[in-house]
Order: structure tokens, then C-alpha cells, then sequence
């Protein structure tokens, strides 16, 4: 009798961070009929899902704030809470907010709150600098760099994926501008193919944007960067020079890899508590953070959460292809690796706006 009290339990499946990661689980869970016992918990700061490979063009003021957002599904099954998360106790299995009291407790755990700058320790970095990593801070960073008087001085520190979208759309934004991108390397995107770093280099020359290679940067003012020995006075800095995991997977008590992200077994589970799943950029993954794999790492956990839930043997998620990378030098132009092939000009950008439509649709 206690038993079977006990397997009716009403469970609560608590996601952490509706994300590129989060979203994909709990679409994927609402898509599949699910054992009548089952509660779906959201957490998120936001009430929307926010596009994040977007926030470049909320810096530079291209998009509005609705474009690069799209509100939550609603179900029976679904309670969201929203809240900025301070703690989570793994052992008591309870979910702690900042301002308020309220505790969510869990049955199973998604974590997904994704990244946040890794600053290296540069003196000044995270005080002086703009960041892109959160839907506020890209709107904060969005004013600064639309306030800027005419022909104000910006620096743009790192010349990956995200430093390069935000040079380009500022700059299709803004002709007036001063821009600077610090790349570390000897050429901006180092790990794509030799014919898109060119073609992107082409683009910094022909559109003014001034890039500065090998950059070692030593500290940041209120007013200017240090790089290299040389003292750049500067309007507004935006940082884009790297990303670690979350603060509080950091704090989690899980074996970490070298990047610092938590090791799961091969359903995405934390194997010393296998009722905690973790998706996307705070995963140990073989593939770099991308938006891309956290939605399919997010659709396979939906499937062995489906299968553990309706008391099955979960089946082994295959092995994630990714599709390649798809980056924007503006609204017209941009680059890419798709099938194996590399791609720049109006093509890789029409197929990045068409992926963002689809993401928006479904
Ligand atoms: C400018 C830019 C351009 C990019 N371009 C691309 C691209 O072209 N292609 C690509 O594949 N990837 C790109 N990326 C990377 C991609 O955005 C991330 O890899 C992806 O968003 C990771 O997904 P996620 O589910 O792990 O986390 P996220 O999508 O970041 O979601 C995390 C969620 O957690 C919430 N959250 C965070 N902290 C808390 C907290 N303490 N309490 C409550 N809620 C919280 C956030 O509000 C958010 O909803 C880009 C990133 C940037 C910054």
C-alpha cells in the first residue's frame, strides 16, 4: 500500500534556464505522452526564451528587443517560477532564489543556465568592459555603444564568433564609429577555413574596422585598454575574449573537466546523481558551446527523461551531428561551414536569418 502511494508521487522535473538547452527539453518532454504523476517546473530570470545568438544585433541597436525573443508555451503540465537562482543544494535536492524565500524542490534536475565572461584575471576587465552574455547586459551594452557621441572610439576585445558579429553589425549600424577588434591570434576566426578568414579580413578592411593581431591585453581603464605595452584611449569597451561556465555549476559539487564544465555519462547525467541532467555550455562536451548543441543535447535528454519516466530502460542517444557554424558580418553578408563546405556571402547570411525563423516558428 505505501508503495504504491509512493510510485504515484507526483514528480517534479525542475529545468533550470529556458535556453537553446532548456527549451529543446521541455518542448521535446510536452511532445510525448508522459505518465499522469508528472509536474514540469521552468526557472528562468526572463519570462521569454531569448535568442542568444542574437544579442549582437541588440548591441548595435538593429534588432528591437521582441525580435530577438519569443514568449513561453503554456501547458497544464508547466509551472514556471521566475527568479534570478542564488544556490542549489544537490543532496536536499532544493532550488534557492536572490529576494525571495521561495524554495522549488526536485525530483529530477535539467541544469542549463548556460555561460558567463571568463575575464583571465585582466585587471579592470570586468569593471570597465560591456558584455553580451545576458539578455540585460546586451541591452546595458546596446545603450553605451548607441550612446556614443559621432565618430566615438570602440574596442572590441576578442575576434571569435561573437566579437566579429558584434564589429560588423556596429559598424553597419554606426559608419561614424571608431571600431577596434583585439584579436589574440595572427588572424581573426583561427579555427575556420583559411578562405573564410579571409573573406571576413577583406570585410574589417573594406568596412574601416581596425584589427589588431596577437593582442595581449594587460589591464582595462574607465577610459582605455592596455594592450601589448600601448595604451588605447577608448569610448566604450565591449568584451567577447572568452566564456566559462556558470558561476553556480562552478559550485556545483560534480567533477569538472579541464574547462571547468561538469562530466556527465552518456545520457547527460551527472554520473554520482544520476536524477541531475546538465545541457548545453555547461556540459563536458568533444564539440565547442554552441547554441546548436545544447538544442540537441536538450531533444536527447527529453528522450531518456521520457523513458526513465515512464519506467523504461532509457536508450542510448546517438551520436550528435552537428550542421556547422553560420556567422553574420552584418544583415547581408556573413560566412559559414555547412556540409562540410565553406560558405561566404549573401548565401551563409539568408541561411542564418532562415534558421532563426525556424527557431522562432517551432
Ligand atoms: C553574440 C553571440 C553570438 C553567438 N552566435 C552563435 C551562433 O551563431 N551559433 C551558435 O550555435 N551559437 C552562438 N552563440 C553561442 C550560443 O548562444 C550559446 O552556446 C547557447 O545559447 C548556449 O545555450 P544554453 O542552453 O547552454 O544556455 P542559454 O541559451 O544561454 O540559456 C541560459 C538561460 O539561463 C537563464 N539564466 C542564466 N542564469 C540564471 C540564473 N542565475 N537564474 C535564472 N535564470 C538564469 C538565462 O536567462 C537563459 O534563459 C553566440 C553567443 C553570443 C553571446
Amino acid at each position: 500500500m505505501y508503495l504504491c502511494r509512493e510510485e504515484n508521487a507526483l514528480k517534479n522535473i525542475v529545468i533550470l534556464g529556458a535556453g537553446y538547452g532548456g527549451i529543446k527539453v521541455l518542448t521535446g518532454l510536452l511532445n510525448m505522452s508522459l505518465p499522469n504523476n508528472i509536474q514540469i517546473t521552468v526557472i528562468d530570470k526572463n519570462p521569454y526564451h531569448s535568442y542568444k545568438t542574437e544579442f549582437h544585433t541588440i548591441v548595435a541597436g538593429t534588432a528591437a528587443d521582441i525580435d530577438v525573443r519569443t514568449n513561453l508555451p503554456t501547458h497544464d503540465l508547466i509551472k514556471y517560477e521566475y527568479g534570478i537562482v542564488r544556490k542549489i543544494d544537490v543532496e536536499q535536492q532544493q532550488i534557492y532564489f536572490e529576494n525571495k524565500s521561495k524554495i522549488v524542490n526536485y525530483d529530477y534536475l535539467v541544469f542549463g543556465l548556460g555561460c558567463e565572461d571568463a575575464y583571465h584575471n585582466i585587471e579592470g576587465a570586468e569593471q570597465y568592459t560591456e558584455s553580451v552574455q545576458s539578455f540585460s547586459k546586451a541591452r546595458h551594452t546596446g545603450l553605451s555603444v548607441g550612446n556614443l557621441k559621432a565618430y566615438g572610439m570602440l574596442t572590441i576585445v576578442g575576434a571569435g564568433l561573437s566579437g566579429i558579429e558584434v564589429a560588423s553589425e556596429v559598424r553597419e549600424s554606426r559608419p561614424d564609429l571608431n571600431i577596434r577588434l583585439l584579436d589574440r591570434g595572427g588572424s581573426v576566426l583561427s579555427s575556420f577555413d583559411p578562405k573564410i578568414q579571409a573573406y571576413v579580413r577583406n570585410w574589417f578592411v573594406k568596412n574601416d574596422v581596425e584589427v589588431l593581431h596577437h593582442a595581449v591585453v594587460e589591464y582595462v581603464e574607465k577610459d582605455g585598454v592596455c594592450n601589448n605595452g600601448v595604451c588605447y584611449v577608448n569610448d566604450v569597451t565591449v568584451w567577447t575574449a572568452g566564456v566559462q561556465p556558470h558561476r553556480l555549476a562552478q559550485e556545483l559539487p560534480f567533477k569538472k573537466d579541464k574547462y571547468s564544465k561538469i562530466v556527465v555519462n552518456e545520457f547527460f547525467q551527472v554520473p554520482t546523481h544520476t536524477n541531475v541532467y546538465i545541457v548545453g555550455d555547461n556540459a563536458s562536451s568533444v564539440h565547442s558551446p554552441s547554441g546548436q548543441l545544447a538544442g540537441q543535447q536538450g531533444e536527447q535528454i527529453a528522450g531518456v527523461l521520457g523513458d526513465i519516466l515512464s519506467g523504461k530502460e532509457p536508450k542510448k542517444p546517438k551520436e550528435i551531428k552537428l550542421r556547422g557554424t553560420l556567422g553574420s558580418l552584418g544583415k547581408s553578408d556573413g560566412f559559414g561551414s555547412m556540409f562540410q563546405q565553406s560558405l561566404t556571402g549573401f548565401l551563409p547570411r539568408l541561411t542564418k536569418s532562415g534558421v532563426l525563423w525556424l527557431q522562432k516558428r517551432h
